[in-house]
Order: structure tokens, then sequence, then C-alpha cells
């Protein structure tokens, strides 16, 4: 299996090395495993979700070395990768740091709703302000605005608006058309997250329903962890994926400066 969203304790919110993080992969069997710390936001967005940008090239460097030293023991091919925020008011800022290194990878993800980083477990009380119908098609707008952006490769738990087990009154269905739609105008693959097991929603990103809709539209899959401690990389492969399976999918892609290659289930 692939593991193509993994983080590290530079981004100031995961734990362990990246050296532990390989031993991980290792351990779990991983054929391939891509580390996608976050993309730094500039001001004013808040700093303390990414690594500071001066850290960006050892970051890189950091990744190259690691995949030199599991080349060598025969661990899990290591890919440079990098997790990019949609921020739509700082598009230069993000194209160009994507630009300055030679990523196989670049994940995009919706963390922000204005300047609401609505993942963050300290900003839950902001749920309160919103009305979930409301907040489902503001959220899954801009899902579609970061695919149509060109911008990424994958656009990374796209179900994430779920996270603390907020649901619509109404059928969430038009909007996983209008995923999978923008996703496959873009040229935009999917990923299956198992980050979700782990949160309050208790699933998997996307549903099933998301992910049959991508499918339909043969719209490509990844699958990711998004491990922010070591024990948590490759964890829940076997949901996913079972969850492709029922989807549809008997493959999966991985990523390689940024061109897609099939890899069998
Ligand atoms: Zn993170
Ligand atoms: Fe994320
Ligand atoms: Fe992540
Ligand atoms: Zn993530």
């Amino acid at each position: 299996m692939i593991d193509l969203h993994v983080h590290t304790a530079r981004c100031g919110h995961a734990t362990g090395e990246m050296a532990q993080y390989v031993e991980a992969g290792r351990a779990r069997g991983l054929d391939v495993m891509c580390f996608t710390d976050h993309l730094p936001m500039p001001e004013p967005y808040p700093q303390h979700y990414t690594m500071k940008a001066a850290e960006l090239p050892a970051y890189v460097a950091d990744v190259l070395a690691a995949a030199c030293d599991s080349r060598a023991t025969g661990g899990p091919e290591v890919l440079l990768g990098v997790e990019a925020d949609w921020l739509p008011d700082a598009f230069a800022h993000v194209e160009g740091l994507i630009a300055s290194h030679d990523f196989d990878l670049v994940l995009g993800s919706v963390h922000f709703l204005g300047d609401w980083a609505f993942d963050d477990p300290d900003l839950i009380a902001r749920y309160d302000a919103w009305e979930s119908d409301v907040l489902w098609e503001r959220y899954f707008d801009e899902v579609a605005n970061a695919a149509g952006s060109g911008l990424y490769d994958v656009i990374a738990h796209p179900d994430l608006v779920k996270k603390f087990g907020t649901r619509p009154d109404v059928d969430p269905r038009p909007w996983y058309e209008q995923t999978a739609l923008a996703l496959q105008e873009a040229g935009c693959a999917v990923e299956v997250n198992t980050a979700g097991l782990r949160k309050p929603c208790r699933e998997i990103y996307p549903s099933l329903d998301l992910l049959k809709a991508c499918r339909r539209r043969g719209v490509p899959a990844t699958t990711g962890s998004d491990a922010h401690a070591p024990a948590e990389v490759g964890e829940g492969f076997d949901l996913a994926r079972e969850l492709l399976r029922e989807a549809g999918y008997d493959s999966v892609v991985c990523f390689r400066k940024r061109v897609a290659e099939e890899v069998a289930l």
C-alpha cells in the first residue's frame, strides 16, 4: 500500500521525527510513503499550524536524505510532498512556494473558511455561528474552487467538514456530485484519508457516497493516513481498501514528480 499523507514534528502539532515515521512505514510493510508537511502560510494567517517559511528548504533536504537512507536499507520508497492550504486570497504565495521545490506531490486542503480554521478543536465554538446546511455548502464550494485552481494534484480529506460530527439537514449528494465534477474537470485525484477514523466523525474521509461519485466520473484515488504520530502511519488501510473496493475502485494512483501512476489495490 501507499501512504501519501504523512506529517512530522516540524509542523508543530505532530510528534515524532522523520526517521521514526519511515521506521513505522517499514513496520507496516508500506511500499511508498510521502511526507506532506504543512506548507507555510502568509500573515495574517496563524503561523502555528505549519513549519516556518525559512524551514522549507531544510524540510526538503530532510525528506531527500530520508529517501536515500530508506532506499539504502530496503525500506519504503520515500517521496517529497507538501500539504498546501487553499487560501483564495493568498493564491500567489501558495503558488510561489509550490513552485520553489521539486515536489513529487502537492496535496490541496480546505482547512479555512475565511479566517476560521474549522478543523481546529480549539476553535470548535465557532460552529455555533453556522447553520449546518450553509456550512456544508460553503465548504464544498471551497473544495470545488481548490480543485479548479490548478495548484494541486490531490484534494485531501475531501469532506473534512464532517470532522466534529456536523451533518447537514438536506441530502448532501448534490455537493458530492459537484465535488466529483470539479475533480474530474481539474484532473485532480481524491484522497481516501483514514484520519477521520481517529476523529469524532469516526469515519474515513470521504464518505462512501462521495467516493462513489468520484468513481463514476473516473476520478483517480490515493490513500493517506494523515499521520501526526509515527504509530498512525498506514493506520486504517484495511478499511480504506474496503471502502475503495466498495466504491468500485481496483487501483489507486501514486505521484512522482507530480505525475500519476496507477497502482493495483
Ligand atoms: Zn497537521
Ligand atoms: Fe489537512
Ligand atoms: Fe495533513
Ligand atoms: Zn491533513
